[in-house]
């Protein structure tokens, strides 16, 4: 272990202890509190928005500053603004009925804040990644702990920085590092552990985890389908699947994966999808609406799964594009393969990439039962006119989220809960869902000094007997 890392072990065990002292004095932070630290998030966002884009940009190598902006700047103060506006009725106790034979009593469920909480975040969108959860967090009344991801080090330092400068480290603070850290970080007794990242590295969250049974919550990957319906206008598909495959170059959680057509309009959609791409990137390999690959390692694993499909004899379709420029500025133009073997590694791992295999199915049962006999994506996208052949689709599989002739946007529903189910994930965030996410719902019970039920101890008699006997039925 580096003597950094070490180092930062050190210092993540102390701020964990005095983050618990400061929860144990501050248990109920009241919601005007609450409000001002979300409304802090907000300002922090709003008054250092260049320096948060140009810093993700750094770490990329190039990030779109549109895409910076609308995706990570923007989609946190909306998040935040949302749960200000919410905060009083999501923190509201709860009362709950009482069944005749517990009479009289008052049931009621009070939603109390976990604690301190630690948040691991990846890469990709490692601004909103990682502010998300922390507003979900600070709007329950909890403190936090946050460990970016090393492969965006300036993003990471800059929100130590940015977030240094507004919270006392006991309420919230950024630990940086690798795995190292990262796996130091998630054996920690948090109250909460949420993390964002690979399914891979989330069996290993989860073990963390389970070792201290801290709760957790897993906000996986997986391949996200997209599925066209016959009856769908090819054109419209390729306008939607397009966008969203190549926002942030396909480096995105619920990016369409791979895309299921009828037989025979494989070529139309890519020939409709070059046309998309084409238009909104004129030349990939410079424009600066296009993300550059996050790193060498990504590129490479990137490059390697579609020389290993142009290898297998497979069509690969990419758009005209400087190829120089674009090695040059770890850049991959939108690339289309055509049909490969489901064990190809394209339809192996999640792409994570501007790559987009085209499979074509002969019966749309033959589609469901692809994308039935995999683990449950994150996302899963059906495009069809005809909302009782979406709700078929819907019906017949199981996702995270999903979207209908869209794609991406659920996660920007607020009100919508955002994670995945089995591989892709577990627990969800957004809105209340993630208010609930670092809330403990208490339940309690309240009765006076005698309560009715003090007549069914033992010695059991006829009391009990007649009462029992009502409560089998
Ligand atoms: P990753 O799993 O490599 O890393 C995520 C975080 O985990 C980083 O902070 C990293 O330092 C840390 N980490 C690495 N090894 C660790 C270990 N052994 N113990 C503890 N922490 C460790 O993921 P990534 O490459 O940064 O992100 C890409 C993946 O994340 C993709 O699979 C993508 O689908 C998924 N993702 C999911 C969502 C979602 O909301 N469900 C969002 C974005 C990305």
């Amino acid at each position: 272990m580096s003597e950094l890392d070490a180092r930062q072990i050190e210092r993540m065990k102390d701020i964990l202890e005095r983050q618990k002292q400061a929860f144990k004095q501050d248990r109920h932070r009241p919601l005007a509190r609450r409000k001002a630290d979300l409304d802090a998030i907000a300002t922090l966002c709003r008054s250092h928005a260049d320096a948060i884009a140009q810093a993700i940009s750094d770490d990329f190598g190039h990030r779109a500053q549109e895409e910076s902006v609308i995706a990570e700047i923007a989609f946190v103060i909306q998040d935040a603004a949302h749960a200000k506006k919410h905060l009083a009725r999501w923190s509201k106790t709860r009362k709950v009925g009482v069944p005749l034979t517990l009479m009289p009593g008052r049931a009621e469920i009070r939603r109390e804040p976990k604690g301190v909480v630690g948040i691991v975040s990846p890469w990709n969108y490692p601004f909103q990644l990682a502010m998300a959860p922390l507003v979900a967090a600070l709007a329950a009344g909890c403190r936090a702990m946050i460990k970016p991801s090393e492969y965006t080090p300036a993003l990471a330092e800059l929100m130590k920085s940015l977030l240094g400068d507004v919270f006392d480290t006991d309420q919230v603070a950024v630990i940086t590092g690798g795995p190292t850290v990262g796996q130091a970080f998630t054996g920690l007794t948090f109250d909460h552990l949420f993390y964002t990242g690979s399914t891979q590295v989330g069996r290993l969250v989860a073990l963390a985890a389970a070792d201290n049974l801290v709760p957790v919550t897993l906000e996986l990957g997986g391949k996200s389908p997209a599925i066209v319906t016959p009856d769908y206008p090819i054109a419209s598909a390729a306008k939607s699947i397009g966008w969203g495959k190549h926002f942030n170059a396909g480096q995105t959680c619920v990016a369409p994966d791979y895309a299921l057509v009828p037989a025979g309009q494989e070529d139309a959609l890519a020939a409709a999808l070059i046309d998309v791409v084409q238009t909104q990137f004129p030349d990939a390999a410079t424009d600066s609406a296009y993300t550059a690959i996050v790193s060498d390692r990504h590129y490479d694993r990137l490059t390697a799964m579609i020389d290993q499909a142009r290898d297998a004899g497979l069509r690969v379709i990419q758009p005209d594009h400087d190829a120089d420029a674009a090695r040059a500025g770890r850049r991959i133009a939108p690339t289309l393969v055509i049909n490969p073997p489901l064990d190809h590694p394209l339809m192996q791992e999640e792409i994570f990439g501007p790559v987009l295999p085209i499979l074509g199915y002969d019966s749309l049962d033959d589609a469901l039962a692809l994308v039935t006999g995999r683990d449950h994506p994150l996302a899963l996208y059906v495009y069809a006119l005809d909302k009782a052949l979406a709700n078929h689709v819907l019906d017949e599989t199981l996702s995270g989220g999903a979207g209908v002739n869209i794609n991406l946007l659920h996660l920007s529903v607020p009100d919508l809960p955002f994670g995945g189910i089995g591989a892709s994930g577990q627990g969800a965030y957004h809105g209340e869902a993630g208010f609930l996410t670092f809330t403990h719902e208490r339940s309690v019970f309240r009765t006076g000094k005698w309560h009715p039920s003090q007549l069914l101890a033992p010695p059991y008699g006829k009391l009990y007997e007649r009462i029992s006997q009502r409560q089998m039925k």
